[in-house]
């Protein structure tokens, strides 16, 4: 084994070996596998190979989408058959929900470039006879689906690797790393030491294992997970190839393997394996059987695909492989390590695999992953993911791997488990609440106890009336929302001015100001939006979205110089609430000695100030779009305001209001969110933030690329419609049509109860952006008429907000 390498990978599962593949093709050549036995030790080697494009999230299809066309690629670069069966696939629906769902998928798939179809019974039962129709009422049919040989796509991979320069190293552990003060790795194996440049942790059932080497605990757990083979069937013989099906309501997956087929299973009792830590000693072994687990999965399958039934069963495998709470990988850099990344926690290795590989490929070579790929970024999780929190999420989506997920249903595993100091008294409100990264917030307030649930829906639900009366109180009275799940972060010292203003887009606001500000990355394109508050010239208070604190601070720690600043996560130190409507500065006028007059405390001013007796630091501002306040207190005082607030607030009619009011009135005001509307795959100027990068200020990340996209205008727009939808409204990730064809995506969709109509934002090109007709927008199937929104639909002068 060599003494040096500029990376070396741990692992020579699918992924290790991917990654691997993924950094020769960019120019890395002196890069090393590492692999404690024959490669495909791990989940790989038993795997069922089944790959499909369709995924919950369009960036992670995409790159479901790379790896299966990747395929050709390493055969042809390294001469091994990757064993691709490209049979087509069907998912079959048993439920008007279920086909809703597909039919959303289908148009998902629509502006993915995906050739997706809805098919009805009697079509799906002449693509796969051996169904039983009556248990299913229509399917989706993809071309594209199919399954590999693990083994095949491992070693096409490594051989590919291979070619293009890389060493591979097995029977060889990693037993322990040590950083050098330069960032780089000393990594200490039973067969000698290599120093490397770079370490990826890509060790699958032991990724846990190599993180503790390195201090951290990754939130990824192993799941048994059992498919059975059955004796070869008569049904098949002379029969082109079957289809590979997964069946929702069964919660079964089913494909042919050789004579006979292929039936893996979801159980709802799943069972996890090695909760705590994987033993070194197991290879390439398998796990007890446990037919009695998957018995009613079994019963179901027999009934829906009867002629199983007689097939007998051949073999039985019961594997372990992992997962992270959401059951999506963790890719990226680890903040606080330098040159340390991961590539674990990926649960459908022969879909993700290469798109994994390539994104950290690209992430390590040139800075940058080159996609929206935070729903993979392993810094979509902190502190609350402790061991017990990812065991009870994990087992949670595990069981749940089949089912439906409404976008207003909300999960009830590990819960409650943060909570803020009035949760209580919203409770007491008959609050519904959301988890936001394991917080507890309220969504909306049912009138009394027995209301206070959701009725899951992908229409118009029970919350619809309850929500249309938080944002007429808002509008006409004043509203009280709890603000405490922002990300918050304090920044302070001499160099703090100028080193925000190389990391923000927006000049930086003067003593007691706020300025909203967009954060680019070095392509020029939208990682964060920002307010910035300024409490003194060397001290700010910074808000951003919550879910993205760990990635900030990597982009932060990253940024850095190593003396002048200083920025701390506040996390709940800091805790908010928020009035909002025209009579919030009456409200607030009455608890505080300060002088809330627009002339002497302004639209974005920012003070600390007693309300009551209660130091906080109040800014002017809110995202409802009306006339509002933020403020901002330590812990401690949050209920005694919350308790002042609302005695005060009697007499001005105030009312609590949640998330789900915000999210509808911040899209009349077309105020995007980090997490839809402003994206890394999106420019500043595209999504309607170019008042915001002020190019005059001098240099900052990403000025170059957005001065450019300035004077080209960029490639999409955002765009805000009014949608002639009837029960359901958009709700994000479908398809946008003009004159026939699709030419865009919803970001963000809610009825706006203000202006009584149904809203949505998206991105189309720049070129049919100021269209003025011909949009349709596809809701559940349906296209709806859409109307381009030539301006706000809510107070379009903005004179509520700043009067
Ligand atoms: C029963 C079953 C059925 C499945 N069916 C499918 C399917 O149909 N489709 C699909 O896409 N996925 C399927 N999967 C999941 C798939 O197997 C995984 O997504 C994939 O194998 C993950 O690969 P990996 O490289 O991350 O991890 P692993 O395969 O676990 O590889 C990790 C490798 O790292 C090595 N290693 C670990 N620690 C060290 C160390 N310290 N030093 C050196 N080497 C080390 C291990 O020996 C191992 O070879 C299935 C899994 C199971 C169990």
């Amino acid at each position: 084994m060599k003494s040096h390498a500029k990376v070396v990978v741990i692992g020579g599962g699918v992924v290790g070996a991917s990654v691997l593949y993924h950094l020769t093709k960019a120019g890395w050549k002196d890069v090393l596998l590492i692999e404690r036995a024959e490669l495909t030790s791990g989940s790989t080697w038993h795997a069922a190979g089944g790959m499909h494009t369709v995924n919950g999230d369009p960036n992670v299809a995409k790159l479901q989408q790379y790896t299966i066309e990747l395929y050709k690629e390493i055969e042809a670069v390294s001469g091994q058959s990757c064993g691709v069966h490209i049979t087509g696939g069907l998912m079959l629906a048993g439920t008007r929900e279920r086909l809703d769902w597909l039919k959303m998928a289908k148009a998902r798939g629509r502006y993915l470039g995906m050739d997706l179809e809805i098919i009805s019974v009697d079509e799906a039962e002449k693509l796969f006879p051996l169904l039983e129709k009556k248990h299913f009422t229509g399917a989706l049919y993809d071309p594209i689906e199919g399954h590999v040989d693990p083994y095949g796509v491992t070693h096409a991979y490594a051989k590919s690797a291979q070619i293009g320069g890389a060493e591979i190293v097995r029977h060889t552990r990693v037993t322990d790393l040590r950083p050098r003060p330069d960032g780089s790795w000393d990594v200490i194996t039973d067969h000698g030491n290599v120093h490397a440049e770079h370490v990826v942790n890509a060790a699958g059932l032991w990724a846990r294992e190599v993180g503790r080497m390195v201090g951290i605990e990754l939130p990824i757990l192993a799941m048994e997970h059992q498919y059975l083979l059955t004796g070869d069937m008569p049904e098949l013989i002379g029969k082109p190839e079957q289809l590979h099906a997964i069946d929702f309501e069964g919660e079964i997956y089913i494909r042919q393997e050789r004579g006979g087929m292929l039936m893996g299973t979801y159980e709802r009792a799943g069972v996890p394996w090695s909760e705590v830590t994987t033993p070194w000693d197991f290879g390439q072994d398998l796990l007890p059987n446990d037919l009695e687990r998957i018995a009613p999965s079994l019963e179901v399958g027999f009934e829906h695909f009867p002629a199983l039934e007689g097939a007998g069963i051949r073999k039985v495998v019961n594997g372990p492989f992992t997962f992270a709470p959401d059951g999506n990988p963790l890719i990226g850099p680890i903040k606080g390590l330098k040159n340390f990344w991961v590539a674990c926690g990926v649960m459908a290795g022969f879909s993700q695999g290469g798109g994994v590989g390539l994104a950290l490929s690209r992430w390590m070579v040139d800075g940058d992953p080159g996609a929206d790929v935070w729903g993979m970024d392993v810094a979509r999780y902190g502190d609350w993911t402790s061991l017990a929190y990812t065991n009870a999420k994990v087992r949670e989506n595990y069981s749940r791997r089949f089912r439906i997920r409404f976008p207003n249903e909300e999960l009830p595993a590990a819960r409650p488990l943060r909570t803020t100091p009035i949760y209580e008294r919203l409770a007491a409100e008959h609050a519904v609440f959301g988890d936001y990264c394991g917080l507890e917030h309220a969504l909306w307030f049912a009138p009394t106890e027995g209301e206070a649930v959701d009725h899951v829906s992908f229409r118009r639900s029970n919350a619809h009336p309850h929500v249309a009366r938080e944002c007429t109180t808002v509008r006409d009275h004043v509203g009280l929302l709890e603000i405490s799940s922002y990300g918050k972060f304090e920044v302070k010292g001499p160099a703090a001015a100028e080193w925000l203003s190389r990391v923000m887009a927006n000049r930086i606001p003067s003593v007691g100001r706020i300025a909203l500000s967009p954060m680019l990355n070095d392509r020029g394109k939208l990682i964060g939006d920002f307010t910035l508050c300024r409490i003194a010239a060397d001290h700010f208070f910074l808000i951003g979205t919550y879910a993205a604190e760990t990635y900030y601070l990597r982009w932060f720690e990253r940024h850095l110089p190593p003396t002048g600043v200083t920025v701390r996560p506040c996390a709940m130190q800091y805790v908010g609430l928020s009035v909002a409507g025209p009579k919030s500065r009456a409200l607030l006028q009455s608890l505080v000695r300060d002088d809330l007059t627009t002339g002497s405390f302004p639209f974005l001013s920012f003070r600390r100030m007693e309300v009551g007796m209660i130091p906080a630091y109040v800014g002017r501002v809110s995202f409802t779009g009306e006339l509002g306040y933020e403020m901002w207190v330590t812990t401690e005082y949050q209920r005694a305001l919350y308790d002042l607030l609302v005695r005060a607030g009697l007499e001005h009619g105030l009312r609590s209001f949640g998330g789900r009011a915000l999210n509808a009135m911040r899209i009349e005001k077309n105020f995007g969110t980090g997490a839809r509307e402003y994206r890394p795959i999106y420019g500043p100027f595209e999504a309607g933030l170019g008042r915001f990068v002020d190019l005059k200020k001098g240099d900052f990340i990403g000025r170059a690329a957005a001065a450019e996209e300035k004077d080209s205008g960029g490639a999409l727009r955002l765009v805000g419609f009014k949608v002639d939808a009837a029960d359901a409204d958009a709700i994000g990730d479908e398809p946008i049509w003009h004159e026939g064809k699709v030419v865009g995506w919803v970001t963000s969709g809610a009825f706006g109860h203000r202006v009584g109509a149904s809203l949505a934002l998206g991105y189309v090109p720049h070129s049919v952006a100021a269209a003025e007709g011909g949009f349709e927008i596809e809701i559940i199937g349906e296209r709806h008429r859409a109307t381009r929104l030539a301006a706000l639909p809510y107070d379009s002068s903005g004179v509520l907000m700043r009067g």
